[in-house]
């Protein structure tokens, strides 16, 4: 069977990153920047004053009391009019530029203004250079790169873009991903299942993992154990970049997701993954005329398998698809709080809960009852990973975790 290393290699092998568009910033949150960027200016463009106050020379203020001439006053937007001699200063604005022999600025707080005389007597701390004001070009120069290819474009990110003068971005997008439940046994969360039948709860999960990626489920409900209404669904939900399948895909003879797949034109890249929960997931790819691909993933129908093979492979695909340079998910090294014995013949992903202590992560695995346990999962926030095999790992050893 495929190792869970193979599997995430053939997936990286199979989704292309979607082709850049130009976009606007206002579109670009939440997207990945497909090219660097440079600054077309300097950050600040002027030596800057940071408070409100008084801009001096440093040297007039050596014990931070003096009395000084003032010269004018400069509000942010102004073009500084007077370089100030010794002895003079000019009140400022936060903001606005220092004038020439300027070196720093003393906050209003410490000043006390003769209107008559035109003067402001200060008394404050000892004035260094560089008090209360920023250099010209100190955060970045012209020409310094800003932002690498590959980052995601978050709210300060997309400031900085705007800053530096890239108004326009090359970015890729996040996918769009539809979720089709299939199952005879499924009801709504909003019906009280009759006998024989349980609610749908995986699709509400994977809708919200789909959201927590940053990325665009779209719901298609539950498709029926039945040949044509599945078909029906799955080519609606052809029509998104991906399509995410949960149930049908074990040895069960209403199986029926991977060759009703393969009947719609789906080429299978892989079937079946060594790891515990997740063996059976299957994912595939159609290539369409015109258009790009779309990738499919047939999940198992156990809620917490569907919801590991999300966190592992599903996200992997999407940041992938949205290039990110480093997609496959990293895991942590956690310290075993307690032991743990594993069993079982497939390396397990065990439903974990990580605690930082004197900052080190601590991981306390979680009982359950297996695959069909969502109620276990609450409390987790990672799962910790056991190779395969009878093993008693004891407290205080390493493992590694992925968080959730
Ligand atoms: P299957 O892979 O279709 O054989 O489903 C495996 C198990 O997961 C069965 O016990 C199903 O009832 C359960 N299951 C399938 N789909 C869902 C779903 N959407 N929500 C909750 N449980 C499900
Ligand atoms: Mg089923």
């Amino acid at each position: 069977m495929l190792s869970v290393q193979e599997a995430f290699h053939l997936i990286l092998e199979t989704v292309q990153p979607v082709a850049p568009r130009q976009s606007s910033l206002f579109d670009a949150c939440h997207c990945v920047l497909a090219e660097g960027t440079i600054s077309d200016v300097n950050i600040p463009p002027f030596d800057k004053a940071l408070m409100d106050g008084f801009a001096v020379r440093s040297a007039d203020l050596p014990d931070g009391k003096a009395t000084l001439q003032i010269l004018e006053t400069i509000y942010a937007g102004n073009v500084p009019a007077l370089p100030l001699q010794a002895g003079q200063t000019s009140q400022i604005m936060t903001g606005a530029p220092l004038p020439e022999g300027a070196d720093a600025v003393v906050q209003i707080e410490h000043c006390q203004i003769n209107e008559e005389q035109q003067t402001v007597q200060i008394e404050t701390a000892p004035v260094s250079p560089g008090t209360n004001m920023l250099y010209r070009s100190s955060v970045l120069e012209i020409g310094a790169n800003v932002l690498e290819a590959g980052t995601l474009l978050r709210p300060q990110e997309i400031g900085a873009l705007a800053e530096t003068g890239s108004s326009q971005v090359s970015v890729r997008r996040a996918p769009s991903l539809s979720i089709l439940a299939t199952g005879d046994e499924l009801v709504p969360p909003e019906e009280f299942p009759q006998a024989g039948q349980i609610r749908n709860s995986n699709e509400v999960m994977l809708y919200t993992q789909v959201l927590q990626s940053q990325a665009h489920p779209v719901a298609l409900g539950i498709a029926r154990d039945e040949r044509s209404h599945l078909r029906e669904k799955i080519n609606e939900g052809l029509k998104s970049d991906f399509l995410l399948l949960s149930g049908g895909v074990s040895a069960g003879t209403l199986d029926l997701v991977p060759s009703e797949l393969q009947a719609a034109g789906v080429k299978q890249v892989f079937h079946k993954v060594d790891l515990k929960p997740g063996k059976p997931l299957w994912f595939g790819i159609l290539e369409q005329e015109g258009r790009s691909p779309c990738y499919i993933f047939g999940l198992p129908g156990n809620p917490v398998s569907s919801m590991v093979c999300f966190e592992l492979f599903v996200r992997t695909a999407i940041r992938q698809f949205m290039g990110f340079p480093a997609p496959k998910p990293v895991p942590l090294q956690a310290r075993l709080k307690t032991d743990f014995q594993s069993s079982g013949s497939r390396p397990t992903y065990q439903p974990a809960q990580v605690e930082w202590e004197s900052g080190e992560a601590v991981v306390t695995p979680l009982k359950t009852l297996g695959s069909a346990d969502l109620r276990s999962t609450v409390s987790a926030n990672a799962v910790a990973l056991f190779p395969e095999g009878n093993q008693l790992f004891q407290a205080g050893l390493k493992v590694d975790t992925f968080l959730w």
